[in-house]
């Protein structure tokens, strides 16, 4: 990266950090308690490296490809996020590359999971996607089909389940976000109640660049940043 791009990107990570932390006191947190996922679609692999350098480990993901690509470029330390959906045909080849799938989003997913941990024995870190809001588009299980069919997910013998993932309807003002925040950390601790042996469900990996705050103030512990990061910074031949 040319030294003005770095130094903006080293700003843009200042900004998020310092909003990450006060966010967390506000919500009477550590700070260690979020961590940050640069959602890197949308830059190339120079930026990601500048990232690295900044500091940051987790990098997130929408599409399967854009990782099997990038990891080979990058130190062996990153820990790469699927976020987006995951067909089965790319499964075989993405799970080994990742440290969480968020987007564990419906049971043929799941099925295929369970089949493939019964030949090679490979578990898989998840975080079960839920949909929460109106739009038709979005993908994830439907809250009421999970708490009638929890159970089925929990006897995966390929899935360690380990929270919960959720996007809001995208809105200018973030507020109007905090209610599916809730919804879904509601969801995840009924989810526990009923199921006490079951998995903590600790992880929730909501909040994106225009919302991540109120997410860390209604439990996120995982955010997934892109814009916010990459703001002026020239586009580096944007892949997506
Ligand atoms: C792109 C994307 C993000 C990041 O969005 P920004 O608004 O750029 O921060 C987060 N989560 C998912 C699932 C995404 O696809």
């Amino acid at each position: 990266m040319d030294p003005a791009g770095f130094e903006r990107l080293q700003q843009n990570v200042a900004v998020v950090r310092a909003n990450i932390a006060a966010a967390c006191e506000r919500a009477s947190r550590s700070a260690d308690s979020v961590h940050l996922i640069a959602v890197t679609k949308s830059v190339s692999v120079e930026i990601i490296r500048g990232l690295y350098d900044l500091g940051l480990r987790d990098f997130g993901e929408s599409r399967p490809q854009f990782i099997w690509d990038r990891k080979p470029q990058l130190p062996d330390d990153v820990r790469w996020h699927l976020i987006g959906p995951l067909q089965t045909n790319k499964a075989r080849r993405t799970l080994p590359m990742i440290h969480l799938l968020h987007s564990l989003d419906r049971w043929s997913l799941a099925d295929w999971l369970a089949d493939e941990a019964i030949k090679t024995d490979v578990k898989c870190s998840a975080t079960i996607e839920v949909h929460l809001t109106d739009e038709p588009a979005k993908s994830g299980f439907d809250s009421d089909d999970l708490r009638q069919n929890y159970s089925r997910l929990l006897a995966n013998p390929g899935i360690d389940l380990v929270g919960m993932m959720a996007m809001a309807r995208y809105d200018d003002n973030a507020e109007t976000c905090r209610a599916t925040f809730r919804e879904l950390r509601e969801l995840r601790d009924q989810l526990r109640q009923a199921h006490p042996t079951g998995p903590k469900l600790e992880v929730l990996s909501m909040g994106m660049s225009n919302d991540y705050q109120v997410a860390i103030e209604e439990g996120a512990t995982h955010v997934r940043v892109g814009t916010a990061l990459f703001e002026g910074i020239p586009s580096y031949g944007t892949p997506l």
